[in-house]
């Protein structure tokens, strides 16, 4: 009798922080892949005590702990894509920088850096490791619009400013290949929010940078804990399972419509609620 041979399913590695509310980090990243239907592994960079109301507390692991994590885990599973939210510390992003550098897949970072009531969610006086180990290896970065005015130190109050820092960024890096800019946080007074796709072209990054974007009604809502992470998970799953950058963006923004909408109306915690992800089955 012969043996039947198959080939592993691609899974993601979400290395992120832990909310125990469950309704963002490495919580919220689990639900999405789930709910797509993809596989993931959840490496814990950060311990966060916090409730829809906001962060009280929060405990980076040591850095060897979470190095050893996520190496146990690549030394085992077909990881295609690793997604990278809450990093804690400065020594965590160092030692995770060489096991980036040589991972052969999607790196989508997801640049938290301060919970949405303004706890640190990365302690260093200055950006420098989060430039050269994390965004220098990732080839997907997904800031907010107050994400990116840290990253770049540039204030930016109109959607045309942020749209230009975010291509002096994608243009820095030669690694990064896409930024998808959300737009959330930018001319709120609007009843549409766009979100924008920039990526580089040509097989090898090196042509000119596209600029796609996403127009979509402004959705009164508290409940929106959670919503960055969510996303770029969201954007992570879509990629491997379409192969293409653009059309896991156009997904996600659909995916990201519907769950905001249908989690309108609930009352879970007395803050910020979360996002019902299983809303998206029920779909
Ligand atoms: N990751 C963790 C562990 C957090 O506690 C938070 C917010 O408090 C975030 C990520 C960012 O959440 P959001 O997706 O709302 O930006």
């Amino acid at each position: 009798m012969s043996r039947q041979t198959t080939s592993p399913p691609p899974v993601v590695l979400s290395i992120a922080g832990s909310d125990p509310s469950g309704g963002a980090g490495i919580q919220a990243d689990i639900k999405t892949f789930t709910v797509i239907g993809i596989y993931s592994g959840a490496v814990i960079t950060s311990l966060t005590c916090q409730n829809t109301t906001g962060v009280s507390s929060t405990l980076s692991l040591p850095a060897s702990f979470v190095k050893q994590q996520v190496e146990d885990v690549l030394a085992d599973l077909y990881v295609t894509h690793i997604k990278i939210g809450m990093i804690g510390d400065e020594s965590i992003a160092e030692s995770l920088g060489p096991i980036l550098a040589g991972f052969q897949g999607e790196i989508v970072y997801d640049p938290v850096l301060r919970s949405s009531s303004g706890t640190p969610l990365y302690s260093a006086d200055n950006m420098e490791l989060i430039t050269n180990q994390l965004i220098g290896n990732s080839t997907v970065l997904t800031p907010n619009s107050e994400e990116l005015k840290i990253l770049t130190g540039q204030d930016y109050s109109t959607t045309d400013a942020a749209l230009i820092g975010a291509q002096k960024l994608l243009s820095s890096h030669k690694s990064l290949r896409a930024i998808c800019l959300k737009g959330g946080h930018i001319e709120t007074d609007k009843e549409t929010v766009t979100d924008f796709f920039l990526e580089k072209k040509g097989p090898d990054g090196k042509g000119k940078i596209s600029i796609h974007q996403a127009i979509h009604p402004r959705i009164q809502t508290k409940n929106t804990h959670g919503t960055g992470c969510t996303f770029a998970s969201a954007f992570t799953a879509f990629h491997l399972l379409t192969g293409n950058r653009k059309t896991a963006f156009d997904k996600t923004v659909h995916f990201m419509d519907l769950l905001i909408s249908k989690s309108r109306s609930h009352s879970i915690g007395r803050g910020k609620g979360p996002l019902l992800h299983h809303a998206w089955l029920e779909s």
